[in-house]
């Protein structure tokens, strides 16, 4: 059953890639302005700032951090490199500690030429050995299964099985998944998917945006919600039947739409999320 329309923007979140262009205090200010309630904050945009000071600006407008992205790329050819990624989430997970964030989106990794297997393999090693990080800090992990189009170089977790299958094997409550529309819409067990996250309490995070149908770009051609073929409004039903009471996180990676001016697409997600998510 489709969820009823959404009335107000009490659970609208905009992660700061969406609109790239602005920088993280513009961001937070135009938000604030326009009724948004969260903000999931990007890693590019702390650089060069405090992250516990950013975190209190955030809190000051009235925002809530919904989450820190990303982490993740936890494989590698060499154990090297391997090591080096579980140093980068671990200093990922301080970061989150810092801004107030209570989980880190994990987009897990693959290697060109590396069996999948092997991949998953690395990924549930180096989110195993990141987990009691995580739990002590008080920052969850959520695992992100990616479209299967990016299977070769960005994440070898391409399902909400196989997601599920890793927080099984480590079975903390601090590992779960965050599911984003455009990586998940396609998957033909797709409502008893998301009805097994909600039983075993794993649903951290949910993503919208769209799948245009003619596509220039695979990553930074997304739709803005209605644009494009995901029956939004099902799988919200599915996602808040499954327990889900968090944010509606907007994501999305568009060249034309950073092109363009950032309030006049801020408006218009705004105008997309009431109408068709
Ligand atoms: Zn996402």
């Amino acid at each position: 059953m489709n969820a009823a329309p959404l009335t107000d923007f009490s659970r609208l979140c905009v992660h700061t890639i969406t609109t790239k262009p602005w920088p993280l205090a513009e961001a937070v200010k135009h938000y604030a302005a326009a009724g948004v309630k969260g903000i999931t904050v990007w890693r590019q945009a702390l650089e060069g700032l405090d992250p516990a000071a950013a975190g209190r600006m955030i809190r000051e407008q009235g925002l809530t951090v919904v989450s820190l992205c990303r982490g993740g790329f936890f494989t590698a050819a060499t154990a090297a490199g391997r090591r080096e990624a579980v140093s980068d989430n671990l200093r990922c997970i301080e970061l989150a500690a810092a801004v107030g964030a209570p989980h880190i989106v994990l987009v897990c990794g693959a290697v060109p030429g590396q069996p999948l297997a092997e991949s998953r393999r690395q990924i549930a090693e180096g989110i195993a050995a990141i987990a009691p990080a995580a739990a002590a800090a008080g920052v969850r992990l959520a695992i992100e299964p990616l479209h299967p189009i990016y299977a070769a170089d960005r994440s070898a977790i391409n399902t909400i099985s196989q997601a599920r299958a890793i927080c099984r094997q480590i079975a903390s409550p601090w590992v779960g998944l965050a599911l984003d529309v455009y990586h998940i819409w396609w998957d033909d067990a797709l409502e008893q998917e998301i009805a097994a996250c909600g039983r075993e309490k794993s649903l951290f995070a949910f993503h919208v945006c769209d799948w245009k149908l003619t596509m220039l770009d695979p990553l930074n051609d997304r739709g803005l919600m209605g644009e494009g073929c995901i029956p939004l409004r099902q799988i919200r039903g599915w996602v808040e039947a499954a327990g889900f009471a968090g944010f509606h996180e907007v994501e999305i990676f568009s060249n034309l739409y950073w092109a363009g001016d950032q309030h006049a697409f801020l408006a218009r997600i705004q105008e997309a999320y009431l109408g068709s998510v």
